[in-house]
């Protein structure tokens, strides 16, 4: 839908809620209050909220806790042993990968080091990395920690891509550009899939094989991404990639990560890796002997059993978004973005006062927009949040609002548009 088809009235909204084929979806959630009304909430980008079914599944594993106790790990279809097997349905769906690529476990920060363990391994002429700057600090810590334990200097590795002067996003062939560039001492493209800051969705399937190209590998963080952009892993030739569960996943906070890993690598026992016994073949798992054999695909990454409560709250989550359909909600997902950016340009219009700098090209981005503010700075975030409406304000100067497709209405974008209208008099 072009921007030329929205309109600013009310019954406009009204009539797109009606028509919303997800329009029910949003009845599954709990909504938190702000002073008293349910809030507009736009943070789905950094808490997704709480599937009212949540409870059941974890209620569910509750009982089977008090009822079985260590009979619950072999003890019919809900055996914990095979817990982890659950998700690979909805997830193969959601990152458009084999359920053998794919895996849940740990939280993210922690699967991007032991992604680094099997696929960093920079020798003499090969060893540099491409990140775009200003990336989520934890993976900016984690690349510098990881380029220290093999005894390298940061400034010496770790290639940092910026947007062009007055530009706010990058450039698909700036970024492919500079892989050519870096040529055989390039070993690992390692960014985010979507840019938290900015919003941004980069072209993972132009820069996979861009990497392979120059002989290196191209891992994504798709913490941003993951349930909120259509993913094609698999067939894009991502080498690796991990997420996290809380976000557009809303599986609850700080709750469960997963990691792909491409099938190519599935029968790689020689690849480093830190090993633990869940990785190890299930066959032969309680055998309880020497000799680490990894299981096929993404499994052979495990190293604990399986966190069963995460898992419980992950999957309610998981089958709503499997009876939703990852293309329903990018469909609707690109219509109630495109309204919320509609409504912005008109409304704050050349007040000046702030500036949309995620790209208008649908396909560079999910549903987040991120507004750089000119004037009044955090103020404003603090006065839209007086008046309902969660985001999230992320330093020096941008306010990041996401409606989400499952949850968020057309009404909640137009009744954000009228407190934008109100709040800009303020700082006009
Ligand atoms: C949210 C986010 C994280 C958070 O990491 P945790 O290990 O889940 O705390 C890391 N990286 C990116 C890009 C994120 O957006």
């Amino acid at each position: 839908m072009s921007a030329l088809e929205f309109d600013f009235s009310e019954e406009f909204a009204l009539k797109m809620d009606r028509e919303d084929p997800l329009s029910t979806f949003r009845d599954r959630f709990h909504f938190p209050k702000v002073n008293g009304n349910p809030a507009i909430y736009f943070c789905g980008n950094s808490l997704g909220l709480q599937p009212k079914s949540v409870k059941s599944y974890l209620d569910r594993e509750l009982k089977n806790w008090a009822d079985l106790a260590v009979d619950g790990h072999f003890h019919g279809e809900d055996a914990w042993y095979h817990v982890r097997k659950k998700s690979k349905p909805a997830l193969s769906e959601i990152f458009g990968a084999h359920e053998h690529e794919l895996v849940a476990m740990n939280n993210l920060s922690v699967n991007l080091h032991l992604l680094m363990v099997s696929f960093y391994r920079p020798t003499p002429e090969r060893y540099k990395i491409i990140i775009e700057k200003g990336a989520f600090p934890s993976d900016q810590y984690m690349l510098e920690s990881q380029v220290k334990f093999h005894g390298l200097n940061p400034d010496d590795v770790i290639v940092e891509l910026s947007p062009r002067t007055g530009e706010y996003t990058l450039r698909t062939e700036d970024i492919l550009a500079e892989i050519r560039n870096q040529g055989d001492q390039l070993t690992l493209v390692n960014m985010a899939g979507l840019q938290y800051y900015t919003g941004q969705v980069f072209d993972m399937k132009a820069i996979t094989a861009a990497a392979h190209e120059v002989g290196a590998l191209a891992g994504f963080d798709l913490a941003h991404a993951a349930g909120n952009v259509p993913l094609y892993l698999h067939d894009w030739n991502v080498d690796f990639a991990t997420w996290c569960s809380y976000k557009y996943l809303n599986s609850g906070p700080g709750n469960i990560s997963g990691v792909y890993v491409h099938e190519r690598f599935a029968e790689r026992p020689d690849l480093p890796r830190f090993a633990g016994w869940w990785g190890h073949d299930e066959g032969q798992r309680f055998q309880m002997e020497k000799g680490f054999l990894p299981m096929y695909g993404a499994d052979g990454w495990q190293l604990a059993n399986s966190n069963v409560l995460a898992l419980a709250a992950h999957q309610a989550s998981l089958d709503i978004f499997q009876e939703a359909g990852i293309q329903n909600l990018r469909q609707k997902s690109e219509q109630l973005t495109g309204y919320l950016e509609f409504l912005i340009k008109k409304i704050s219009g050349e007040s000046g006062i702030l500036e949309i700098i995620t790209p208008e090209n649908q396909s560079e981005r999910g549903c987040q927009l991120s507004l750089l503010i000119h004037r009044g700075g955090k103020a404003v975030f603090d006065e839209w949040y007086q008046q309902g409406v969660l985001g999230d304000w992320r330093n020096p100067n941008v306010i990041r609002l996401a409606p989400t497709p499952l949850y968020n209405s057309f009404m909640d974008v137009f009744r954000f548009g009228k407190i934008l209208e109100q709040s800009l008099k303020k700082f006009a």
